[in-house]
């Protein structure tokens, strides 16, 4: 019998990615680079933060990215992925820049990634422009207009809309604080617990 096709969003960073702005905070040692949408909900008032200590301390669009091009991925995340295309299509729905993302996604074999850009002059970050407002909420209910079926994962507040928006969104490695705010969402801590949760998915659907 024939049922209609999956398809993935997954958030990035926290999930298949380090958090960018933290290793930057720690290798150029400004703490209060460290906050992420999981500590300020409210994105533009984080970014306005960072804009701030970015201008405060002289650093450049060069230097954040070379700091990019040596993070890495999460370990196990390559595999996850490609487990997970090899079963079904994935979008990768991020709150980040296509001028950070791009090494990322050199390492996970250039997905398909949703993002922003920022307004650069003179390799000064100057500010920032979203595509669009809450993009991940919004992919995920064209694709349900689409005639999709939703499977979701990330791990912070600007996850949320996305994960409620699914047919099924779960959290994966989310602080427990966020989790508890969200009971509805279903929590999962490891690539493959997140996998096992996409194929049940997939199969309920397979068996309607
Ligand atoms: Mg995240």
């Amino acid at each position: 019998m024939f049922s209609k096709q999956t398809i993935v969003t997954l958030d990035l960073e926290g999930v298949l990615a380090p958090e960018i702005w933290i290793a930057v905070a720690e290798k150029t040692g400004i703490a209060d680079l460290r906050l992420t949408t999981r500590d300020i909900p409210d994105y533009d008032v984080l970014m306005q933060g960072r804009l701030k200590i970015l201008e405060r301390e002289n650093i450049t669009l060069s230097t954040i990215q070379k700091i990019i091009a040596d993070l890495g991925l999460l370990e196990g995340a390559k595999d996850f992925l490609d487990s997970l295309r090899d079963e079904t299509q994935v979008i990768i729905l991020s709150d980040t820049f296509q001028e950070f993302a791009y090494p990322i996604m050199k390492n996970l074999g250039f997905p398909t990634i949703f993002c922003h850009n920022l307004i650069v002059e003179n390799d000064k970050i100057v500010s920032y422009q979203l595509r669009m407002q809450d993009q991940k909420t919004k992919v995920v209910n064209a694709l349900r207009a689409l005639n999709y079926n939703v499977f979701s994962a990330g791990d912070s507040f600007n996850d949320t809309g996305m994960l409620l928006a699914a047919h099924k969104g779960v959290f994966f490695n989310a602080p427990e604080s966020i989790e508890k705010q969200f009971p509805t969402l279903e929590s999962t801590h490891s690539y493959n617990e997140l996998l096992q949760k996409f194929r049940i998915f997939s199969e309920t659907l397979g068996s309607r």
